[in-house]
């Protein structure tokens, strides 16, 4: 046993000696307490651990225990509908053997050790299996189907015996030819990636009913994106909006909750939201992850990668999960606060010159893969990490660092949410590296010239920003009728297409193809304008004609007659005008 006492506090920054043979990143115990703490230095018989709980009253002298083995989670049936902490402790759990204000060094099993499932075996004795295989699988909701894996680190082998009925995690349900057995539950250290087959190209898109989003910035599935967005600017929102209506299977939610009761809204919340799409609870594909206001900073730095070991786990049953993390800008404060205690040399802003690193090996870990195991399964982890630059200025090394390997960046723009534009998502700030990649998806799903439209209305809206400078210096009146035209025909894509409440009963999520079919009608709206004006026509004429409004309803008809209507709409823009005399 390795046991050390501790020579020093700073913090949560611990410095222990006596720990010879203790490695980097071994969970420790630490105190009369037994804090639980990860080892982040060694240097001769010394570690320095960073502690994830409070460790005011801790004394010099007090022991230090390593438990030799790194930070791992338990995984599972029974991981979905959790709210766990940073380090996989069940806060219900915790709640009931300490009370509102959680015990420090408490211990909770990350899953239930009494709680059966009903294990369904799907191979036989006799049958080979490799690593990374399905050997069975257990309902573990309503409609979520948890495929029970051969782990990554058993070679596999003959089956010998399996069984069939209901266990807990911990019982055994299979025994191979050479004495190994598995149960429904295995472990995994969180600072390792899980492995997997192969990585595929990110071809698919992340359907999220967002129109700014998929139109305009989409990403693929198992890419990753970054929202970065001054205080109000609608993070928590869009990030809960994906979490309801993105097309993924799984959701993993971190929230590091910018104040103490930002945290509590959503624990109190998210048990209570629907799921849209099968009018169950939404926490029953959901894995909630809260760094509650009473852990401190350091706790948030491993729940980053908790919960990214959780989303890969379901990934590697062949699953489509989006992890969110809201914020990793507190991910980063806390960095900065460890390695300040370590006397490190600080990078820009007291941030540590490795923060890039960090943010890059997390980001990493998003991806489509062919997962491992014979049969050919896919699954993908989709990252969407909001960033709370101070202030709202995006020059802050967390949102530049974030910047240089997100593959699509999301800018929430203060002017636009106080002009209450939602989803307050700048348009010409944003950018987003998937969509040569993606495009084809769309060409073939939606329609032909999917592409062609929206890099139109594009054009048409950096075209307004120049525009506007103009009007600001001439006023309006000194424009052309074409460009006044354009004008015109942003304001609807801005108004009518962009702006989308994320409360509305309907317009909460927009399908790719009502999406194409908006545009659609508002760029036709646009060629029928060119073509009138070519004509001699007025633009009084035509925006006199009762199309306007019908333009401003497209978003409020409901999906299963939107497409019929909105193509009606279109003809009718295009024929309307065209039916226009020359006064
Ligand atoms: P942040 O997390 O960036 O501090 P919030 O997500 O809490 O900001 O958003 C602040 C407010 O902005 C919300 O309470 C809501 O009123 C409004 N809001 C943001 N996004 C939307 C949206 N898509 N639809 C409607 N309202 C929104």
């Amino acid at each position: 046993m390795i046991e050390g006492g501790i020579i020093k506090i700073t913090g949560p920054v611990v410095v222990a000696d006596g720990m010879r043979g203790c490695r980097m990143y071994d969970v420790v115990r630490v105190g009369e307490l037994g804090l639980i703490g990860e080892v982040i230095r060694v240097e001769k018989d010394e570690a320095v651990i960073q502690v994830y709980e409070d460790t005011s009253g801790l004394r010099v002298g007090e022991k230090v225990i390593s438990t030799e083995a790194p930070l791992k989670v338990k995984l599972g049936p029974g991981l979905l509908e959790s709210i766990y902490d940073g380090v996989q402790r069940p806060l219900p759990a915790l709640a009931e053997q300490s009370g509102e204000f959680i015990r420090r060094g408490a211990e909770a099993s990350g899953l239930s050790s009494t709680r059966k499932w009903l294990f369904k075996p799907t191979v036989k004795a006799g049958d080979a299996v490799v690593a990374g295989d399905v050997v069975g699988t257990t309902m573990e909701t309503t409609n979520v189907e948890h495929r029970i894996l051969v782990p990554p680190y058993v070679e596999g082998g003959t089956i010998k015996e399996i069984l069939e009925g209901e266990f807990t995690v911990d019982e055994a349900i299979c025994t191979l030819e050479d004495g190994t057995t598995l149960s429904m539950a295995q472990e995994w250290p969180v600072r390792q990636g899980r492995p997997f087959g192969k990585k595929l190209d990110p071809t698919v898109p992340f359907i999220t009913g967002m129109r700014v989003l998929d139109t305009f910035f989409p990403i693929a599935q198992g890419g990753n994106a970054i929202i970065p967005g001054g205080f109000g600017t609608g993070k928590t929102v869009t990030e809960q909006s994906l979490a309801k209506w993105c097309d993924a299977e799984i959701i993993v939610y971190i929230g590091c909750g910018e104040r103490g009761n930002e945290m509590t809204e959503v624990l109190a919340e998210f048990p209570h939201l629907e799921d849209p799409k099968s009018g169950v609870k939404l926490m029953e594909r959901t894995i909630l992850i809260a760094n509650t206001s009473n852990m401190p900073v350091a706790a948030r730095e491993a729940s980053i990668y908790t919960g990214i070991t959780l989303a890969e786990y379901y990934r590697d049953m062949g699953y489509n999960v989006a992890m969110m993390a809201d914020s990793t800008s507190r991910w980063g404060e806390a960095l900065r606060e460890v390695s300040g205690r370590l006397e490190e040399m600080p990078g820009e802003e007291g941030y540590p010159a490795y923060l890039a690193t960090r943010l890059a090996n997390f980001y990493e870990r998003a991806g489509r893969v062919e997962c491992l195991g014979t049969d050919s399964r896919q699954g993908s982890v989709t990252v969407v990490g909001a960033v709370s630059p101070p202030g709202g200025d995006f020059s802050e090394p967390m949102t530049q660092n974030s910047l240089r390997i997100s593959g699509a960046f999301w800018a929430l723009d203060t002017s636009l949410a106080h002009r209450r534009h939602f989803p307050a998502i700048s348009w010409t700030k944003s950018y987003s590296l998937y969509l040569d990649q993606i495009k084809d998806w769309f060409g073939d799903e939606v329609a032909a010239d999917w592409k062609e439209l929206r890099d139109k209305a594009m054009f048409l809206l950096q075209k307004e920003t120049e525009l506007q400078e103009i009007v600001q210096l001439v006023g309006p009146d000194a424009l052309p009728e074409s460009e006044k035209a354009i004008l015109e025909v942003t304001r609807m894509i801005r108004e009518d297409y962009l702006q989308q409440f994320a409360f509305h009963e309907v317009d909460a999520f927009c399908s790719p193809q009502k999406q194409y079919w908006m545009l659609k009608a508002i760029l036709a709206f646009y060629d029928a304008i060119v073509a009138a004006l070519s004509r001699g026509v007025g633009l009084s004429q035509v925006f006199e004609l009762p199309l306007k409004t019908d333009v401003a309803r497209m978003k409020e008809v409901p999906h299963d007659i939107a497409l019929e209507d909105l193509r009606k709409l279109t003809s009718r823009i295009t024929e309307d005008i065209a039916a226009l005399e020359v006064l």
